[in-house]
């Protein structure tokens, strides 16, 4: 069997959804399991309606109307008006209506999951209910059924043996059964069935969870750009495309910020050596981007840039070197926090890490250490890292840029780097003092 994934984008509106059946007609007589993301941007749409219900701003339940009054257009565009679907759908949206029907639960990232959720519930309903009707069989299986997690909401931890388990006993014989298997992408449940997500983005992730638990054959994700490409197209202009890559090089890629893959889907593959591939939606004959073997091909040089960073510049209080145990307590705190160090140097008495700037928890981190620390914080930076660099890779993307910290190894370099703010220019008359 193979796993199919289709991300929010593939399926925003009635004819992409048209576009994917069209797509799925070539796989017809595949055993298929088909994970599916929520259709267009409907993940943000969510999570504001869980921050109105959190915050009682009073229009959680119209936020949630609008979320729904998306879904019904779509399809009113795809369906006869007495179709089964809407009841199926509406069905479902009530499982978040129960969420909005109570106060809001204290732990809002239990309520985030158990609302969130809905996203990829009704958009795997439509999906499935337009795949029958367009005559190709497809069973939908609730995901939460077989992704068991821990209780960490938002970024549950995947329980692999019970996963596992539950896919080998559940998934074979609706295969067996012929036609289609279409299930969610991004969640999965606690052991006491509560709903949990597997951190933003995540969909790929359950691609690889279905893939390794199941020991597919491969696992292609379709994707809006012709498949991995040497630097995000929305950031640079004459991206090449990267026709094979070694697990090694797509882990290194994603964990610095190549957005198209979630960081997480690789290593499950990888232990497995299940191949991925990465095609385009939009031109499914086109042949993507392999990722397989270990051995390693020629890159070209390859370009990650992470946003919104902050530097943190740690230093002891009465000036004693950071010793071994000052960085495990650092590092156990940063741990606590969730804060993910993306990059560090050291010195003498003070080390500098480049972390994802999350103001909550950084300000905790900087109050749990102060006893012993001191921290200076910079904001607004991005962490650019190339892979396979040159000098005048390195050249030109330091145009227009200060850079504040520069690390190199190997193949990979890194830099944090400010923009230069423009200059603004002066209207004033310099031959005189007069302003002009
Ligand atoms: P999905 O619809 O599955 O959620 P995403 O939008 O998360 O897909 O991922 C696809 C996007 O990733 C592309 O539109 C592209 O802008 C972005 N991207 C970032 N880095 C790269 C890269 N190195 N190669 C290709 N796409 C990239
Ligand atoms: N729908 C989720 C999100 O937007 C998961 C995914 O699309 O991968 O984050
Ligand atoms: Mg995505």
């Amino acid at each position: 069997m193979k796993v199919f994934k289709f991300g929010g984008a593939s399926i925003k509106d009635a004819n992409a959804i048209r576009n994917v059946a069209h797509i799925l007609q070539s796989y017809r007589h595949e055993k298929l399991v088909i994970v599916v993301s929520a259709m267009g941007k409907t993940t943000n749409a969510l999570e504001a309606v869980v921050n109105a219900h959190a915050k009682f701003a009073g229009n959680a339940q119209e936020l949630y109307d609008a979320v729904k009054e998306q879904h019904y257009s779509i399809l009113r565009e795809l369906f006869e008006a007495n179709d089964d679907v809407f009841s199926i759908v509406n069905d479902t949206f009530v499982e978040g209506e129960w969420v909005l029907d109570e106060a809001p639960n204290e732990d809002y990232d239990y309520m985030y999951d158990q609302l969130v959720c809905m996203g990829e519930l009704v958009s795997t309903r439509i999906l499935s209910a337009y795949l029958n009707k367009a005559g190709f069989p497809t069973q939908w299986l609730d995901a939460r059924d077989v992704v068991q997690t821990d209780n960490t909401y938002r970024e549950g931890w995947v329980n692999w043996d019970k996963t596992k388990a539950n896919a080998q006993r559940i998934v074979p014989p609706m295969l067996e059964a012929g036609g289609f298997v279409l299930t969610q992408g991004f969640i999965g449940s606690t052991s006491e069935n509560f709903t949990t997500t597997l951190g933003r983005e995540g969909s790929d992730y359950s691609a690889a969870i279905f893939s390794h638990c199941l020991d597919a054959e491969s696992m292609t994700i379709w994707k809006d750009v012709p498949g991995v490409l040497n630097a995000d197209p929305r950031l640079f202009e004459n991206v090449l495309k990267l026709d094979r890559l070694s697990y090694k090089e797509a882990i290194e890629m994603t964990y610095y910020g190549a957005t198209v893959i979630h960081p997480k889907t690789i290593k499950p593959l990888q232990n497995k050596s299940i191949p991925m591939y990465v095609k385009s939606f939009l031109d499914p004959s086109g042949e993507g981007t392999e990722i397989s073997s270990d051995t390693e091909d020629t890159y070209p040089p390859i370009v990650m840039v992470e946003k919104n960073q902050a530097l943190l510049h740690i230093s002891t209080l009465d000036y004693s070197f950071v010793a071994e145990h000052h960085m495990a307590r650092l590092f156990s705190k940063l741990a606590n926090q969730r804060i993910f160090v993306n990059s560090m140097q050291n010195t003498a008495i003070s080390f500098t890490i480049c972390v994802p700037n999350v103001p909550e928890r950084i300000d905790k981190f900087i109050k749990e250490i102060s006893d012993e620390f001191k921290v200076r914080k910079e904001e607004h930076l991005e962490l650019i890292t190339i892979r396979h660099y040159t000098q005048d890779t390195i050249d030109n993307l330091k145009k227009g840029k200060i850079v504040l910290f520069e690390e190199r190894i190997r193949n990979t370099t890194q830099m944090v780097v400010r923009n230069i703010p423009p200059i603004e220019r002066r209207v004033v008359d310099m031959a005189g003092s007069k302003a002009v």
